[in-house]
């Protein structure tokens, strides 16, 4: 599961301070170097763990800390907070449209789980009340379309297929008009994924894009690949621009470091977590919770 790693080497860092009745600003800087090790072990972005440090360190060194009656409670808190702003602070949602149907795009590389991500999706909307309609615009990956045809069943939400070989643009607008006479109120399109970001996919999400003006475009990213999902996230947000981020494979991912750098780097809020294969295992994100996890 998700910061298995850096649970164990914080909660050893922090313990050594509980230990000591009054904290010097040496005790602190100490265990803020082990956090730091730790951090980078966990495979967090470089950059932000500077950052991340800094700020803890001007907060923890204060007169305040080091006077408190529970100077590691302190310090500990601190740290939570931070975490939990460098997660992106509060819980984002997704965003409705005022005159349905919401349109989500799902965007991300081969593999990343973004055919699964859509069924899970639907399934967390429709416990929601929502009508989903799901889109199959991958039309490159062999299988893609039959994959979400077995996930709409699956969910018993209709899934809108053109085929392979249509335009995926096509296919996005002919799915709206046909999610508009049927009620249902969101829109999933599934679009293609590659292997590689290039320019010829990037293209053709542009075009999905403008074609359809999603109300949310969704990058789903693969959190065992640490720093190249991140780069990946930004790459996807210069050349498309996202707004949020799904990350998941958490319950495979020990280290963590993709969570936490994510955020900070792109900008781009995490909206929610995959836990597992199941459709179930698809939860809002919420930095708070994620930072305890982490401090225990
Ligand atoms: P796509 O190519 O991005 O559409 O990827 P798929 O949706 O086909 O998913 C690729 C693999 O990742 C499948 O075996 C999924 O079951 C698996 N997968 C997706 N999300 C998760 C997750 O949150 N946890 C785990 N353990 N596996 C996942």
């Amino acid at each position: 599961m998700i910061f298995e790693g850096l649970a164990d080497k914080l909660q050893g860092a922090f313990n050594k301070l509980k230990g000591k009745g009054k904290l010097s600003e040496k005790d602190v800087k100490t265990a803020l170097r082990e956090v730091k090790l730790a951090l980078l072990e966990a495979d967090v972005n470089f950059k932000v763990v500077k950052k991340f440090i800094k700020k803890i360190e001007e907060r923890a060194v204060g007169h305040e800390v080091l006077t408190s009656l529970t100077p590691a409670q302190q310090v500990i808190k601190i740290v939570n907070e931070e975490l939990t702003e460098l997660m992106g602070g509060t819980q984002s949602k997704i965003t409705f449209a005022s005159n349905p149907p919401t349109i989500i795009m799902m965007a991300g590389l081969q593999g990343a789980g973004k055919t699964t991500t859509v069924g899970k999706l639907a399934k967390l909307l429709k416990s929601q009340g929502k009508n989903p309609l799901l889109v199959a615009a991958d039309i490159y990956r062999p299988a893609a379309i039959k994959q979400l045809q077995v996930l709409g069943e699956k969910v018993e939400q209709p899934v809108f297929t053109m085929g392979d070989k249509q335009d995926p643009v096509d296919i996005a607008k002919a799915a709206i008009s046909h999610a508009e006479s049927n009620n249902n109120d969101v829109v999933i399109v599934d679009t293609a994924g590659r292997l590689h970001i290039d320019e010829a996919l990037m293209d053709e999400l542009k075009n999905v894009k403008k074609a359809v003006k999603p109300h949310e475009i969704l990058l789903v990213v693969d959190s065992m690949t640490g720093q190249d999902a991140v780069n990946v996230a930004k790459n996807f947000d210069e050349a498309l621009g996202i707004d949020g981020v799904v990350l998941t494979k958490l319950d495979g991912d020990a280290r963590g470091g993709a969570a936490l750098s994510i955020s900070s780097v792109t900008g781009k809020p995490i909206k929610f977590g995959g836990f597992g294969e199941k459709l179930e295992d698809l939860r809002p994100f919420y930095p708070d919770r994620m930072a305890s996890r982490i401090l225990g």
